[in-house]
């Protein structure tokens, strides 16, 4: 349990990605502050897990990503009750697919302030304390398409070539304090957030369900298979080692070879 006595911050970890994340850092001994929606008995359940796991302290916050003043309350909740986050992982995220004409504002508005504003309000509020511990590991979820771009999806590619700027400033800004700052970019992982887009992407393309999941989710991943989100966290964690203290300001693919082409 490497990860023991450390405190970790996870954002949109009630689900997919970001709860594979908690139970990677829960499972190596961290306490860890789980954030995102959904049925509040399954959040009580995953949280109560976590400490089992990690036989440390767990904490929730339905903090909203959208929003600057709960993303800082959350910090303050996590030094509160777990002590100050040093490991942050950017992870909350929404997608939307739409042709560039028809994008509605508000999707593109909600985009970047959950994929992007947040992930540069988390390492705003979270590098004070790790800079005084002098260690210190922020990690984004990023995408392949922080990388390349794919049609009808202008806010979400926009997002996350954006966190990767923020990753490669930090980086820079923080390289002597002992805190690496890196984004896992992921291909294609089996998430309720693929599950959610699948209806969209056939109204926008004219396709039938499996036609969207053979020929334009998995048509870019020559592995031909979807990422699993424990392979993501896994890599996370990794990056939490001290043998990954040289590893910073990257931009992390893990996408079956789809950026590779
Ligand atoms: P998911 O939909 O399964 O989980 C998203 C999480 O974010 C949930 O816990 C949800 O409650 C939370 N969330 C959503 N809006 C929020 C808000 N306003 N405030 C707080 N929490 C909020 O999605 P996922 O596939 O696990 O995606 C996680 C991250 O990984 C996202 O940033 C996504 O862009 C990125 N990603 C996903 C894939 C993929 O193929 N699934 C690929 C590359 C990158």
């Amino acid at each position: 349990m490497f990860l023991k006595g450390k405190t970790a911050i996870v954002t949109g970890s009630t689900s997919g990605i970001g709860l594979a994340y908690a139970k990677a850092l829960a499972a190596e001994g961290a306490s860890v502050m789980i954030n995102g929606f959904g049925d509040a008995d399954e959040i009580e359940a995953e949280r109560a897990a976590l400490e089992a796991a990690s036989g440390a302290r767990a904490a929730y916050s339905d903090a909203d990503m959208s929003d600057p003043a709960a993303i800082e309350a959350m910090v303050t909740q996590c030094a509160e009750e777990l002590g100050t986050a040093d490991i942050a992982i950017a992870n909350a995220g929404i997608q939307h697919v739409s042709p560039i004409e028809d994008f509605p504002v508000e999707k593109w508005d909600a985009i970047i302030a959950i994929n992007l504003s947040s992930a540069w309000h988390l390492a705003r509020l979270t590098v004070p304390a790790m800079k005084q511990k002098g260690w210190g590991r922020i990690i984004c979820t990023a995408s392949a398409h922080s990388l390349v771009a794919s049609p009808f999806k202008s806010a979400y590619n926009a997002s996350k070539f954006g966190v990767a700027g923020i990753v490669k400033t930090v980086a820079l800004e923080t390289a002597q304090d002992g805190i690496t700052v890196n984004c896992i970019s992921p291909g294609y992982v089996w998430t309720p957030l693929i599950e959610k887009q699948i209806p969209d992407t056939m109204r926008a393309r004219g396709m039938t369900r499996d036609e969207v999941i053979n020929d334009v989710l998995l048509a870019a991943q020559p592995t031909k298979q979807f990422v699993t989100p424990e392979q993501v966290a896994n890599f996370a964690l990794y990056l939490c080692r001290d043998e990954a203290a040289s590893i910073t300001g990257a931009n992390l693919s893990m996408d079956g070879g789809w950026t590779a082409q």
